[in-house]
């Protein structure tokens, strides 16, 4: 059962009533994502398997993904070079002249992975849409995000789009100004909180966290928050129960 947080004192009308903009993060709350990140990760791995044990190449991955992330931004462009960057780093530049094709078709593959929506996604949209104004706000890479909305089938519920290059309360409060719409008549869903949850808090929107089961590191904040405007779902479908 999906609930508000302990000291909420919105009841589920008045929820209901004040939102007019529902915004969905798009990897991992409306399609798969993250696992397949994991996947070519582990692939990268096993090609580093004779210079280092996988837990290590992670780690050094990850620290060098981080530290790029305000070069590159967040998607799979910048996870290719990051990389390909881990792969100088650990070998010092002592490696088979072969692994940086295959590091590049790997993230090409990845690029190029069918869409897969997630359960009870298209009726949640469906039934939400011409009661509601419908907006995707994700991260990741323009063309890939353009690219997933298009295969996805879900692209004409959307009134806007928005591929930002992060989720601060900053990012929020640009779109929100976009949208000329109000922190008390937004509600963003999404699978992370530190991205979809606590930064539309910060503002005194409304936010729904919907866990899915594999969280990149960077994403992942232990506790959740408290906070009135706070609805904990356990699935994207449990949403209409508080809104249709
Ligand atoms: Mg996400």
């Amino acid at each position: 059962m999906s609930e508000f947080c302990s000291n909420c004192y919105n009841s589920k009308d008045t929820m209901r009533d004040k939102i007019k903009t529902i915004a969905f993060d798009a990897d991992d709350t409306l399609w798969v994502n993250e696992p397949y990140f994991r996947e070519t990760e582990v692939k990268f791995c096993e090609l580093l398997s004779s210079y280092l044990p996988a837990d290590q190449v992670t780690k050094i991955l990850f620290e060098t993904e981080i530290k790029n992330l305000k070069l590159y931004g967040y998607g799979i462009k910048g996870f290719m070079l990051s990389m390909i960057e881990t792969l100088h780093h650990i070998t010092k530049g002592n490696h088979p002249a072969d692994l940086i094709p295959e590091i590049i078709r790997m993230g090409q593959e990845q690029l190029q992975k069918p869409v897969e929506i997630l359960d009870g996604v298209p009726t949640v949209l469906e039934q939400l849409s011409g009661k509601y104004r419908l907006v995707v706000a994700t991260k990741g890479d323009l063309l890939d995000q353009q690219r997933k909305l298009k295969t996805s089938g879900l692209e004409q519920y959307f009134q806007h789009v928005e591929i930002m290059s992060d989720k601060k309360a900053n990012d929020y409060s640009k779109l929100l100004k976009q949208l000329n719409c109000a922190p008390g008549n937004f509600l963003m869903l999404g699978n992370s909180v530190k991205s979809d949850v606590l930064p539309v808090l910060e503002l005194e929107g409304y936010a729904s966290h919907i866990p899915f089961h594999t969280t990149w590191m960077h994403e992942v904040h232990e506790t959740e928050p408290v906070h009135p405007h706070f609805l904990k779902l356990n699935t994207i479908s449990e949403i209409l129960g508080h809104l249709d």
